[in-house]
């Protein structure tokens, strides 16, 4: 049992008391986006009711409460995620433009025969962003293996780094294999090669705290709407070191110091890489979306999370045909799996008449897939809201399919 109450916390979702094709919701795919809490509506609600206006310009009232409003969410950023200061705090619109800046600001200091390491598997998001620099710098990106549990290979890591390593960029926790890397033991390798080290930890944040600093990384990123939280915003957390280092990408008003005829001069991060109105509604609403995990002890949720996987995974394992990815030591509650001749997309479409909202496809992680020898995968993944009724529905959801399919 829960050490918080799993009916009050889901009287705080409206949506979760909607029906699906006739039957109550069963919401499992959250590793896609998570559902919203009132918490998270009223307080961008409440900031449009009483008080809203463009920030960091103007000298009126609303313009600095709003932006009050707005810099205290970078403030809960920071705090979340274990950095010294906001000013280390960039907001972004999600994971994928937080990874998109880091590699494109790094491009300066990336020359042709460069190695990027990454690993196989990253999400597309923390991949194409790296090709753009193989193709405009010449620099060559290497995988690093995934071994059949579904772990990095951390020998074989290692074995790659050397002092033609320039950037090394992991997933803390894998969206699909549910994978936890062991990044505080792999932080002092990296920074041993004297690379930069970057940390895409959209789904771990979610579940496990997060410390930045004791992590060791050079940058690391979040998103909102993963988080309980609204679309359009994200976080990267960057050192000085590495904020100082990266080229803006987005030039505009807020960004600059002195714009002149012939030159221009920037802004401190993290304004530098802030131009123009950023999502001043969504930061907000991601604010509230952290002060609202936080009154949870992460430790409690993942235990609850963790005893609905295994109680799922416990459920489907006589399913005929059934196949499980990602068997790693540490992971999290994300369960990828397969039956035997059916294709995941008609799992996934028969599970939705029944209700239960799970994902089938490649996760946008297509080396992963290539190396699991699939095409794709469905994955039911967990949250604080999720029920042991979900994970009922869902074994008897496989298994009716499993019948029809087979
Ligand atoms: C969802 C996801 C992303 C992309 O995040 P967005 O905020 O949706 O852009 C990146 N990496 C991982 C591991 C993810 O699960």
């Amino acid at each position: 049992m829960p050490n918080f109450n799993i009916t009050d916390i889901r009287a705080q979702f409206p949506i979760l008391s909607r029906e699906v094709n006739g039957k109550p919701l069963a919401y499992l795919d959250n590793a896609a986006s998570a559902q919203k809490p009132v918490a998270v509506m009223d307080a961008m609600r409440r900031q449009m009711e009483t008080s809203f206006a463009n920030v960091h310009r103007g000298l009126h009232t609303m313009a600095n409460e709003t932006t009050e409003s707005f810099e205290a969410a970078r403030a809960k950023a920071a705090n979340f995620l274990g950095a010294a200061s906001a000013d280390n705090i960039v907001f972004t619109k999600g994971a994928t433009e937080a990874l998109n800046l880091t590699a494109y600001g790094l491009a300066p200091h990336i020359e042709a025969g460069d190695e990027i390491i990454i690993s196989q598997m990253e999400h597309h998001s923390n991949i194409v962003p790296w090709h753009f620099l193989r193709e405009r710098q010449g620099a060559v990106i290497r995988f690093a293996p995934v071994t059949e549990l579904g772990e990095l290979d951390l020998d074989a890591f290692k074995s790659m780094l050397s002092a033609k390593t320039k950037v090394v960029s992991l997933v803390h926790m894998s969206n699909v294999l549910g994978t936890i890397n062991p990044i505080a033991q792999i932080a002092p390798w990296v920074k041993a090669a004297g690379a930069w080290f970057i940390v895409d930890g959209t789904q771990y944040a979610v579940h496990r705290p997060v410390n930045v600093t004791a992590l060791g990384v050079d940058a690391y990123c979040m998103t909102g709407h993963k988080l309980y939280g609204p679309t359009g915003i994200g976080a990267l957390f960057g050192t000085d070191e590495i904020l100082q280092a990266m080229q803006p990408f987005n030039g505009g008003g807020e960004m600059i110091e002195d714009v002149f005829e012939d030159r221009v001069t920037y802004n401190d991060p993290p304004h530098k890489f802030e131009a123009g109105t950023p999502p001043i509604l969504q930061a907000i609403g991601l604010g509230a979306a952290i002060d609202w995990i936080r009154q949870f002890d992460f430790d409690d949720v993942h235990q609850h999370e963790m005893a609905l996987y295994h109680a799922a995974l416990d459920g489907l394992r006589d399913v005929n045909g059934f196949r499980l990815y990602g068997e790693a030591k540490d992971k999290g509650a994300v369960l990828s799996f397969g039956l035997e001749g059916a294709h995941p997309h008609d799992i996934a479409q028969i599970l939705d008449k029944y209700g239960i909202a799970v994902r089938a496809g490649q996760h946008c992680t297509q080396p992963l897939m290539t190396r699991l020898g699939v095409h794709s995968t469905a994955r039911a993944s967990f949250g604080i809201y999720n029920t042991m009724d979900d994970v009922d529905r869902l074994v008897e959801g496989v298994k009716r399919a499993a019948l029809f399919l087979s």
